[in-house]
């Protein structure tokens, strides 16, 4: 039994096979560059140490980090040592198996509740923060109407009070995902907005809120104190509160995205990572990074700007999707 059997029964239903094609389609910019330089290196080359640094170089070039590439290129090693690999072609299955096995030890592939709460502790709390533009907004959509699907009642905070035309545009998603929001008016203390948020999902038994913030950068100490106080005041409300901080990076700035992982971390109680844009990037190997270097799960993955497109990670699927040539519109040989 290989590892991608799993996948078999993970795309079994139509709605998940609609969405693994919605993630390979995503991938397709990724795939072509990763796996297609791959193979054009590996044909008719033997296996020996040129070999391996050029492969290593590929995986860095896409975006899968140094050390990341490092592990992979030592399981490689390991795995054409102890089989005897000598045919290079049976490079991309070894790379492929070995990819998805270093992402199943990862912390993201122990997580998998998606959109599922604790009923003994509403309102379930969710905070996404990250630099501007990365998808905060966009991803807040994305999560009301997922959370609404699975039949959760769910409130919206306006916590960017920042950026002018954030309300309008917070509030277009609230409208497309069918749930309520709460805001005040531009320039508020964006503390309030979610003080008011939560004291309303507490009068209305409420079962999610999502708050969203203004883009940061992790080294502004002001605005990261600004979102310390946040959650001190949210608490005040729902002592729990906030149960995730969601980090939200765009998959298309590849090693920056992995960057501000690192950076916003220790500063920020983040809980779970969402990557944003993945559809239309080849720098879809930054996700093997940050899964790999991160010891906080990569909760969701973006692949679109439409209101459906946020996919749970899941770290199986994604590389099936990574190195899947077939019926990927160009036929290959
Ligand atoms: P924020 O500043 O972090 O709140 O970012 P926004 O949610 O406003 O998104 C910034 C831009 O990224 C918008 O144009 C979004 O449509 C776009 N965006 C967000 N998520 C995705 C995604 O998964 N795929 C694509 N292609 N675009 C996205
Ligand atoms: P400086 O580090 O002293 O230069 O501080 P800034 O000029 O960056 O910010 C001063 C104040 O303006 C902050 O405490 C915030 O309230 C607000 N502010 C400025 N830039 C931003 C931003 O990008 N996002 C948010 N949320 N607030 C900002
Ligand atoms: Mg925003």
């Amino acid at each position: 039994m290989g590892f991608f059997d799993k996948i078999k029964q993970k795309i079994s239903g139509v709605a998940d096979a609609l969405s693994f094609d919605r993630l390979k389609e995503g991938l397709s910019k990724t795939r072509n560059s990763f796996v297609g330089r791959l193979r054009s290196l590996l044909s008719g080359r033997t296996i020996d140490d040129t070999l391996l640094s050029e492969i290593e170089e590929i995986l860095i070039t896409s975006d899968v980090g140094v050390e990341t590439s490092e592990k992979i290129i030592a399981r490689l090693k390991e795995r054409v040592k102890s089989e005897n690999v000598t045919e290079s072609d049976a490079i991309v299955g070894i790379l492929k198996e070995e990819i998805a096995a270093l992402l199943m030890e990862s912390p993201a592939a122990q997580d998998d509740a998606t959109f599922a709460i604790d009923e003994t502790d509403k309102p379930h709390v969710i905070m996404l923060i990250g630099v501007n533009g990365v998808g905060k907004t966009t991803t807040i959509g994305k999560l009301a109407r997922n959370y609404k699907s699975a039949g959760k009642t769910v409130l919206i905070g306006a916590a960017d009070t920042f950026r002018a035309a954030a309300n309008e545009q917070l509030e277009v998603w609230a409208n497309r995902a069918g749930v309520d929001i709460v805001q005040q008016q531009h320039g508020a203390d964006p503390a309030a907005v979610a003080y008011d948020t939560l004291n309303a999902a507490k009068a209305r038994g409420t079962d999610v809120v999502i708050i969203d913030t203004a883009g940061r950068l992790h080294n502004k100490l002001g605005l990261m104190q600004e979102l310390e106080k946040i959650s001190r005041v949210m608490k005040k409300i729902h002592p729990n509160a906030p149960h995730e901080v969601f980090l939200a990076l765009d998959a298309t700035t590849g090693q920056n995205a992995l960057q501000q992982a690192r950076e916003f971390t220790k500063v920020a109680p983040v809980t779970g990572i969402v990557l944003t844009k993945l559809d239309g990037t080849a720098k879809g190997g930054a996700v093997i990074a940050i899964a790999d270097s991160m010891s906080i799960p990569v909760r969701y993955i973006g692949v679109g700007e439409r209101i459906d497109d946020l996919q749970p990670f899941d770290a199986v699927s994604f590389v099936a999707a990574m190195f899947d040539e077939e019926s990927s519109g160009d036929a290959g040989a």
